[in-house]
């Protein structure tokens, strides 16, 4: 791993990953402990560790990917909402340090709760080919 970064690893190819969009400047894959069925990251391919640290244009960049990917999940699962969440530091839970933004679906009546679970890697496959989307 060129920087010790896991998602860096990723971007790379290094490290494998139920990948759902890809282009030149953003990858999204499911998380692997996820908080809820169809949780995503939205990560930028170029690293940077949170938000203050990341360029403004990727940044405008990434979100308008995000917008994009939630509105496929939302579509493909379907669920009745989403929370997005990016933390920024250990005190704020950031446990990977390379930017990224959560996209938990939500279904009406379900409790929202931030708790992960290790995913089954067999039902990540599946769901990771149904939410596979073409780049912009
Ligand atoms: P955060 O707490 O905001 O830093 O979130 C990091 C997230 O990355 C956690 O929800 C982890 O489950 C997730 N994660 C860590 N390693 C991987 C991986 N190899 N593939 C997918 N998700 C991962
Ligand atoms: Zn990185």
């Amino acid at each position: 791993m060129k920087n010790d970064c896991v998602f860096c690893a990723i971007a790379a190819g290094e490290i494998p990953s139920f990948k759902i969009y890809e282009d030149d400047v953003a990858l999204a894959y499911l998380d692997i402990n996820p908080f809820a069925e169809g949780h995503t990251l939205v990560i930028p391919k170029a690293h940077a560790k949170g938000l203050l640290d990341t360029d403004d244009a990727v940044l405008a960049a990434l979100l308008s990917r995000v917008k994009k990917i939630a509105a496929h999940i939302k579509a493909v699962l379907p669920c009745d909402g989403f929370n997005i969440l990016q933390n920024n530091g250990a005190a704020a839970g950031q446990t990977v340090n390379h930017i990224h933004f959560h996209i938990v679906p939500r279904k009406a009546g379900a409790p929202v709760t931030f708790k992960s679970a290790p995913g089954d890697m067999k039902a990540l496959e599946a769901l990771a080919a149904r939410l596979r989307m073409p780049a912009a």
